[in-house]
């Protein structure tokens, strides 16, 4: 490749320092541009021979970067934020430079290893048994999807061949992540989803209700019942033990979605409200967004990695020499090629131990709920309800839909914050979701100052 305007030592020098000053700033919050606009500055940058890497890293650096929000400032509140540690982020430097094929145990053995012990303290903290295990895969969104193609897979395993036509049936509820449902869309399978309590908890009630209404074909067609920990909109844990005994009568599969909760496994102090976790079949839980590792990283355990891996081993000629009883994380959800994504996470847990993942959890969640306690004693501010976890939900008395937009809108264009209206009970809210360590009271202060 062309080395145009530098050699290689200086590029690596600018890249390595650019990496690591934006590791050690205190991050900007920027915010997006139109296409135009990014047209106007970045112009073409795609050349025959090339830009140099000094003038590329100079386009992102000018102009691509802060056209993307940070989402680890401390300030953004919106959706699920980040707050990878700065030995998570250094490492992804050296897993992208490593070139590890993080697909199967003969290819990438030593980085398997690693990764699996890193899912293993997230199977202790759930109580899983020792043969629990699983993978990392991109985010939430596959994690459930791969979880409940296992399911359903061993579903019509155990039918022995009479329901390999007969669409699946997930039972889940109003308050389950969106992905729930596309993945029943992805499976062609389809989805009861139970009204939930008043704040978006799994109402089992409801749940055994919809159960006993079922025909006893349809009843048959049930493979997996699914239960949040966290839900992502109010942050509410279901009641996963009553959950799993459903799951349990029924004879089916418990998946657990914990993608933004599940990290709250490892705070004492919200511990017992996962009672029940322990019986899952599935569970997973995003890294990237509340056990402080880097974008994209989703942990997927299974009670029993063996059906895992019958639904969704790929055999094909040139793979069959890989089939031993070596452990292949790409038998685990549904992908092949893989990278080793949970190192990252496992180098930071390596590198700070478990206690400083507890403190940090315990340190968000103490913010949480003194924020919310401020957001109560504020004469403009009603709370909708005590947070479970770290989401906070609120009103500001007396706003419209429109009102909110125009203040979030705001609050990004000055720098300020990034906090997005949301929905609760079909009115328009406000929502704040803290899982970064370094969110303060004062962040949430300020936050609360502007909205007098
Ligand atoms: C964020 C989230 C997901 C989706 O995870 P991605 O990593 O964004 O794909 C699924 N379930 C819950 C409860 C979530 O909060």
């Amino acid at each position: 490749m062309h080395q145009r305007d530098s050699s290689v030592e200086v590029l690596t020098q600018a890249i390595v320092r650019y990496a690591v000053d934006r590791v050690r700033m205190e991050p900007p919050l920027d915010g997006p541009r139109t296409e135009a606009e990014l047209t106007a500055m970045a112009g073409i940058t795609i050349s025959e021979l090339g830009l140099g890497g000094l003038e590329a890293l100079r386009v992102f650096a000018d102009v691509l970067a802060p056209a993307c929000i940070s989402t680890d400032h401390p300030r953004f509140l919106s959706f699920v934020p980040a707050a990878p540690t700065e030995a998570s982020i250094l490492f992804d430097l050296v897993v992208g430079a490593s070139s590890i094929y993080g697909g199967s145990w003969m290819e990438g053995a030593g980085a398997v290893f690693a990764e699996n012990q890193a899912l293993r303290y997230i199977a202790d903290l759930a109580g899983m048994p020792t043969e629990a295990g699983g993978v990392f895969l991109s985010g939430g969104t596959a994690g459930n999807l791969s979880a409940l193609i296992a399911a359903r897979h061993q579903w019509r395993a155990r039918a022995g061949g009479r329901f390999d036509r007969t669409r699946g049936l997930v039972l889940s509820s109003k308050g389950a992540h969106s992905s729930i449902a596309l993945a029943c869309r992805a499976m062609d399978a389809d989805e009861i989803s139970v009204d939930s309590d008043a704040e978006g908890r799994l109402h089992v009630e409801n749940l055994r209700d919809a159960v006993a209404a079922l025909a006893p074909e349809d009843r048959e067609r049930v493979f997996a019942i699914v239960a949040t920990c966290g839900t992502t909109n109010a942050g509410v844990i279901d009641d996963l033990d009553a959950a799993a005994s459903v799951a349990a009568e029924l004879g089916v599969w418990f998946h657990v979605d914990g993608a933004y909760g599940g990290a709250g496994l490892a705070a004492p102090s919200v511990r017992p409200r996962y009672r029940g976790i322990e019986r899952a079949d599935s569970f997973i839980v995003d890294p990237h967004k509340w056990l402080f590792a880097p974008f994209d990283c989703c942990a997927l355990l299974y009670r029993n990695p063996l059906a895992a891996r019958a639904a969704h081993t790929q055999h094909a000629e040139y793979l069959d020499v890989l089939h031993d009883d070596s452990w292949n994380p790409s038998d685990f959800a549904h992908h092949l090629s893989r990278r080793a994504r949970g190192l990252p996470f496992w180098f930071s847990l390596a590198t700070y131990g478990t206690a400083a993942y507890r403190d940090a959890v315990e340190a968000t969640l103490t913010v949480a709920h003194e924020g919310a306690r401020l957001i109560d004693t504020s004469q403009h501010l009603e709370l909708i309800m005590q947070p479970e976890l770290s989401v906070v939900l609120f009103r500001r008395v007396g706003w419209t839909p429109q009102h909110y937009q125009t203040w979030s809108d705001h609050l990004l264009a000055d720098g300020v914050a990034f906090v997005v209206p949301t929905a609760w009970a079909g009115e328009t809210v406000l929502r704040l979701c803290i899982v970064n360590p370094r969110t303060t009271l004062d962040d949430i202060r300020l936050i609360i100052d502007s909205l007098n």
